[in-house]
């Protein structure tokens, strides 16, 4: 008797994160519900109407129906509930306040410096972060957690910076715990490809995709695996890192340990590098790629051997773990169609299931403040994949 209870109980909660999981991606009506879950009317009808009373969910019209009644139309409350993203990386850090719907309401820099230690930046980020809350006028009690993202490695479950390369005072610092001696809420700690790949499956390109890869391709290349919808963090924490997988045995050494990582020859640094063999005035990505689209040979032999290393990364990665689609971001982002053409011919000529499949190949559609973004989207993750069945209210 009693088991029975504990899983009607359970069910309850699953169901009511499944009928949240849907809401939180589209504008949909109760009968659209119960067809899409497989629920019955009455059962959906239930749940909605908790939601409803607990405030996360609203009615906010009727669509047009073509005879009876005109379906009542639900989305989420965007007052209801909010988290607090905080974003360093190895230049800055951004700091903002973004609400249960992904809208980011506040947004801040706050000056950090790698003259002074990681405490000291840890003191100067918290009190913008409370300064930041405060002129907001968002209650306390509605921000659900605080996420942050850093480079990798970072130990998600102690909240610790392990040793991201170029990022020396922020090495073993445990900044989860450093922030909940202020705040009493939930505090979250990522690394940037994976909080990224999180805001890509929730606000971005990845919203069409149940399984993708992010490729995140700047200072470093980061990966983000989502699969059945849920970000892949393998045993460790560490997830996927594509970036440091070999592409060539023999090649350079990396800071990791391995030789001839993808990253050593696809990050923009190791790119601009070998630019620089033959010309030392290109600076950045996007002088490479405007001069490489106005017919520079050189430029634009170098954004054609880009795209051949990480052709050969999303092979590899596609030959492991058959993904729907693969989303790039970071620095490429500028100007990205040349890139984008030379990837999709090779992977087109290379991919083993080539025959059977095209695999969609696109640039991320966040461009603006995608770090603080993607910082908040790790609460939200937490609430919609765990807290939202779980608590009967915010
Ligand atoms: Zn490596």
């Amino acid at each position: 008797m009693k088991n029975n209870a504990t899983n009607s109980a359970f069910m309850k909660l699953c169901n009511r994160r499944l009928i949240l999981n849907i809401v939180r991606k589209k504008v949909v009506s109760r009968a659209e519900l119960a067809r899409m879950t497989g629920l019955t009317r009455a059962a959906v009808t239930l749940i909605v109407d908790e939601l409803i009373k607990d405030g996360i969910i609203n009615e906010i019209g009727t669509a047009e129906a073509n005879y009876g009644r005109k379906p009542v139309l639900l989305d989420l409350d965007p007052n209801s509930l909010y988290a607090v993203g905080v974003s360093i990386t190895r230049y800055d850090c951004t700091i903002g306040i973004m609400n249960i719907k992904g809208e980011l309401i506040e947004k801040r820099k706050v000056n950090i410096s790698s003259s002074i230690d990681a405490y000291m930046n840890i003191n100067a980020i918290m009190k913008d972060v409370q300064i930041m809350i405060e002129d907001s006028a968002v209650p306390v009690g509605k921000i659900s957690g605080i996420g942050i993202n850093t480079p990798g490695p970072v130990d998600i479950h102690t909240g610790t910076i392990l040793a991201p390369p170029n990022f020396n005072i922020w090495h073993g610092v445990n900044i989860v715990s450093e922030f909940k001696k202020d705040y009493d809420l939930q505090v979250y700690l990522e690394n940037n490809s994976a909080s990224l790949a999180l805001a890509e499956k929730n606000y971005g390109r990845g919203l069409e995709y149940q399984s993708f890869m992010l490729l995140v391709v700047d200072t470093g290349i980061g990966t983000g695996l989502i699969i059945n919808d849920n970000l892949y963090r393998g045993v460790g924490g560490f997830g996927s890192e594509l970036g440091h997988t070999s592409v060539d045995i023999n090649g350079k050494p990396c800071s990791c340990g391995n030789r001839g990582c993808l990253e050593v020859f696809a990050s923009i640094p190791s790119l601009l590098e070998n630019v620089h063999r033959s010309d030392k005035t290109i600076k950045t990505w996007n002088e490479l790629i405007d001069r490489a689209l106005t017919g520079d040979e050189t430029c634009r032999k170098a954004v054609e051997n880009e795209a051949l290393y990480l052709s050969a990364g999303i092979v590899n990665a596609m030959n492991i773990l058959e993904l729907e689609a693969v989303i790039l971001t970071g620095d490429i982002q500028y100007k990205p169609e040349l890139l984008l053409d030379l990837i999709r011919n090779k992977v087109e000529s290379i991919a083993i299931n080539r025959h059977i499949r095209k695999l969609p190949i696109m640039i991320s559609s966040i461009v603006k403040d995608s770090e603080v973004i993607s910082a908040a989207s790790i609460v939200l993750e937490k609430y919609f994949m765990g807290d939202a069945g779980t608590h009967s209210s915010v």
